[in-house]
């Protein structure tokens, strides 16, 4: 899965999310990317989230609007992702759910940003490449790579 969560100069909030699903998945098996709260959440007021991982898990705990809901609550982006992933961990417990863990990405109105994963493996979270594309304040483009 690929997710991205965008902020443009006007301050609007958007975020994507492309998957070729679970490996091995069953005919018609749709996921988590497409479902709005699951895969991906966007509240204009407050930020924008995209999850990859076990989908079946994810759709479980509406995992991206509960990265979003935790800004309201006035946690950092980072805050709520590790949040949000703790809470996945305590609704379907590897030990006794599938293993395969979870990862989110989240971006706040004001531009903080941050991502985790329920393990170590999940290349989303590796990486986070924070852009500004069309920005005339930043024409160099890639702001923050971490
Ligand atoms: N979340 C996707 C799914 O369950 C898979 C992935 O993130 O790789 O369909």
């Amino acid at each position: 899965t690929i997710g991205l969560c965008a902020l443009d100069k006007n301050g609007n909030l958007a975020a994507g999310c492309t998957t070729s699903g679970l490996a091995w998945k069953l005919p018609g098996r749709v996921g988590d990317s497409p479902i709005v709260g699951s895969g991906l959440y966007v509240d204009n007021e407050l930020g924008a989230a995209a999850a990859t991982g076990d989908g079946d898990e994810i759709m479980k705990v509406c995992l991206s609007y509960r990265a979003v809901m935790l800004l309201e609550r006035g946690y950092t982006a980072q805050q709520a992702c590790e949040e949000a992933l703790r809470y996945l961990l305590r609704k379907r417990p590897p030990e006794t759910c599938r293993p395969y863990g979870a990862a989110l990405i989240a971006l706040r109105k004001d531009g903080d940003c941050g991502a985790a994963a329920t393990r170590t493996g999940f290349q989303a979270p590796d990486r986070l490449w924070i852009w500004a594309i069309a920005s005339t304040e930043h024409p160099e483009g890639l702001l923050q790579e971490g």
